[in-house]
């Protein structure tokens, strides 16, 4: 039989092994949390359950940390986390603003869903290089269990409060395990965090869009919007040849008109789509809706040929929507002078030979 992720079971599926394999059902609780609320590498490390106990259920689930391969500090107090994964595929993973002096009400982590991303924006780093496979529930709760783990060696008290998933790939082609990865994250037992601190960023999967507000109407919603035409978005976005703006903006009306929740629209500032003309497009796109818009001066990528637009030009562009009523704001990245903000993330193993730093 093959063995399951122990990293992507909800506490009610290990009850059910547990009763399976005549073991007692309380360790199911036993287990849930030293897996999911400690981050436990090992069945060793879970002291209260008897040698027999973990003996059997190593060989029903398997316990697959994820190796830290390199850490990268920014200036501005920003984290990166190169992780290497079983197949030798590597992701990364950012936890915004760290500093322990800072409030601990806010940690934000970062999460990749994809080793790569098949969308291919022409502004993102993780597009240009291409799409290798989806990742595993396991995978996904487990960059927030080692960044978790790694950090309470300095700070004991350290916890993840807020999660988006911003990381490497398109969240909503890997929908099964993103929707997962929630609930586990979420779970009474585990990491504890809160609906209303996820947050989900698609590049505009029509289906999904409306599939999330039947299925979690609590966890927070942005689209990667980018421009308000369908020539300048069709280039930026590939995404919006199967989905073009008509369908989005109509989804996120009817995903609005179920959830009732504020929807935020990202759009990465660039030399396509910053002037006048496009501003009043958006006014226009989103009017009647309940919104907040946030505006990114595009990050520089490698190899890409879209540019920054001048301070003018922005706050330009700032002005109109203002005067339409659309509540906007201006985001400078964190974490540039390491390539850690929107669109910069990429596999990085190349070929040097790491080893890991998050053992034991
Ligand atoms: N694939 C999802 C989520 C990950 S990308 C999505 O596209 O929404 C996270 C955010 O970074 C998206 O809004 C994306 O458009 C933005 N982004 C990508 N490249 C960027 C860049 N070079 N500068 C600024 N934002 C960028
Ligand atoms: Fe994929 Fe998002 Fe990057 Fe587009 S911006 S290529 S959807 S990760």
């Amino acid at each position: 039989m093959e063995k399951l992720d122990c990293r992507a079971c909800l506490e009610e599926e290990l009850i059910e092994i547990c009763l399976e394999n005549n073991i007692k059902k309380f360790r199911a609780n036993q287990i849930f949390k030293w897996v999911q609320q400690k981050g436990a590498h090992d069945w060793e490390e879970m002291k209260n359950i008897g040698k027999e106990d973990r003996e059997k259920l190593r060989e029903i689930l398997y316990l697959q940390p994820l190796e830290i391969i390199r850490e990268q500090r920014s200036k501005d107090g920003t984290r990166k986390f190169l992780f290497r994964l079983v197949d030798e595929e590597s992701i990364e993973t950012v936890l915004m603003d760290y500093d322990k002096t800072l409030s601990r009400d806010r940690q934000t982590i970062c999460l990749s869903t994809q080793v790569g991303c098949p969308v291919g924006c022409s502004f993102c780093a993780t597009g240009m290089a291409g799409f290798q496979r989806n990742l595993t529930v396991g995978e996904i709760t487990g960059q927030v269990l080692e960044v978790m783990r790694y950090l309470q060696k300095e700070d004991p008290e350290f916890k993840v409060t807020n999660i988006v998933f911003m990381g490497m790939g398109e969240p909503f082609l890997n929908y099964e395990a993103v929707l997962k990865t929630i609930e586990i994250l979420n779970s009474e037992n585990g990491q504890k965090i809160g609906m209303r601190r996820m947050t989900i960023s698609t590049s505009g999967v029509v289906p999904k869009i409306v599939q999330l507000a039947k299925d979690n109407s609590q966890v927070g919603l942005a689209i990667s919007l980018h421009s308000a035409k369908d020539e300048v978005r069709d280039n930026l976005v590939p995404m919006n040849k199967k989905y073009p703006l008509a369908k989005l903006i109509r989804a996120c009306r009817n995903y609005q008109s179920i959830t009732n929740r504020r929807i935020t629209f990202e759009v990465a500032l660039n030399n396509q789509n910053t002037s006048r003309e496009e501003a009043k497009e958006f006014v226009k796109l989103l009017k009647g809706m309940t919104v907040h818009v946030n505006l990114i001066p595009v990050n520089p990528v490698q190899g890409s040929r879209v540019k920054r637009p001048s301070n003018k030009e922005i706050s330009v562009l700032k002005e109109i929507l203002e005067a339409g009523r659309i509540p906007v704001s201006i985001r400078e990245e964190k974490g540039v002078d390491i390539e850690a903000a929107c669109g910069q993330l990429r596999q990085r193993l190349e070929c040097e030979v790491y080893e890991p730093i998050n053992q034991n």
